[in-house]
């Protein structure tokens, strides 16, 4: 048997994107910025797919530019919006939190070693959360974007926007959000919390990969990244990949319609999965319990070597990352595992994600599979049961 826990990492693409996707795989090849009819129905489809997303998201479509993927919506907001508010006169100082993605963190860090901006990188509690307050006290008046992550990747903890969004709306500070992870698994305030541009990646939500979305406010300056034909409110020059684009929408539009029965279906199989590791001994919980999301479960398992775990839940069919303190072959530990101080030595951290495809009988035969090898390699064993 096979069980595949690694959603975070990606998901599956889901039979309805295919099916939407199809006929512009097979048949329809038209450009969406040409003129003729081909190139009309590519248009429709694109703005239909807009319009999906918009919808998901609770915003107009000419919000939304289509990316491709989260890496380049990070990018686009991090280095557009920060770029126009200096030309604008607005300063050149950025704040983001230590355990972003590093679509953010690289970004951010850029425009300090390269473009003289001032970044201040604030530090989470060891419980993978941010302080509001030290977040806050982080902002100037010189400051042109706040980033902070709906949740995390790894340990998958949701940091506090409804609390921080309004605050800096108050005193007029953009707020950018990566909601790679957290689309469709926590509920998203973006009128609520004044986001001002926020990130999504289809593949993360069971569309296909290398597409994404910002969804930019329309009064937010912003400069494109890529130069050329001008698509994407100019922002976002490219022909447009509207086989891919038409994918994202019908998964956003599915995630959002299913959100409120998948949520709830995916603690459940969370919390069987936590049970099951946590009772084989010695085992934590890595970041908030309550504060995280409802596929996630990220755990140090102590006095256990974290390649040799890796390898037997490999050889058992389980698929899950290391999401790591000691990364398999390097011996990095993750800065997110930094972060929240993590113990590193003899420690194994594993991340399991569950999705939508994910079964009980999967989520069992995890367990077992883990605990077998636990048990073996604390015995001294060898990491393969032969
Ligand atoms: N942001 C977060 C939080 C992610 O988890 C990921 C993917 O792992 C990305 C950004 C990058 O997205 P993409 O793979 O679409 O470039």
């Amino acid at each position: 048997m096979r069980a595949y826990l690694d959603h975070a990492a990606t998901t599956p693409l889901a039979p309805e994107a295919l099916a939407a996707m199809r006929p512009w795989l097979e048949v329809e090849h038209g450009n969406p910025s040409s003129q003729h009819a081909a190139g009309r129905a590519a248009r429709a489809a694109v703005e239909d797919a807009r319009e999906q997303v918009a919808a998901a998201l609770g915003v107009t479509p000419l919000e939304v530019l289509f990316t491709g993927g989260g890496t380049e919506a990070d990018n686009t907001a991090l280095k557009g919006i920060a770029w126009a508010a200096r030309d604008a006169g607005r300063g050149a100082h950025l704040v983001t939190t230590a355990i972003e993605h590093h679509a953010v963190l690289d970004s951010a860090r850029w425009l300090a070693l390269r473009q003289a901006f001032d970044v201040t990188e604030v530090p989470v509690e060891p419980d993978g959360i941010v302080d509001p307050g030290r977040l806050l006290a982080a902002v100037r008046d010189d400051t042109v974007v706040v980033s902070v992550m709906a949740a995390n990747n790894e340990i998958g903890t949701v940091q506090p926007l409804d609390v921080i969004g309004p605050a800096l709306a108050q005193r007029g500070v953009v707020l950018h959000t990566d909601a790679v992870q957290a689309f469709g698994r926590v509920p998203l305030d973006l009128d609520g919390w004044g986001v001002g541009a926020l990130s999504l990646s289809a593949h993360k939500f069971n569309g296909p990969k290398g597409v994404g979305a910002l969804m930019l406010r329309r009064d937010l300056p912003c400069e494109g990244l890529l130069h050329g034909g001008g698509q994407e409110r100019g922002l976002r020059s490219g022909t447009l990949n509207a086989t891919g684009i038409v994918g994202c929408g019908a998964a956003a539009q599915l995630t959002a319609a299913t959100a409120a029965v998948q949520v709830p279906r995916l603690r459940a199989l969370r919390d069987r999965l936590l049970e099951g590791l946590l009772a084989v001994g010695d085992v934590a919980v890595n970041g908030s319990r309550r504060l995280r999301l409802p596929h996630n479960a990220h755990v140090a398992i102590h006095d256990c070597d974290a390649d040799g775990l890796l390898l037997a839940l490999d050889a058992a069919g389980v698929a899950v990352s290391t999401g790591s303190a000691c990364q398999s072959g390097a011996a990095q530990p993750s800065h997110v595992m930094t972060a929240i101080g993590a113990p590193l030595e003899g420690v194994a951290h594993l991340r399991f994600t569950c999705g939508r495809t994910t079964t009980t009988a999967e989520v069992d035969h995890a367990v077992a599979a883990c605990t077998d090898a636990i048990k073996r390699l604390r015995d001294g064993g060898s990491a393969l049961p032969w």
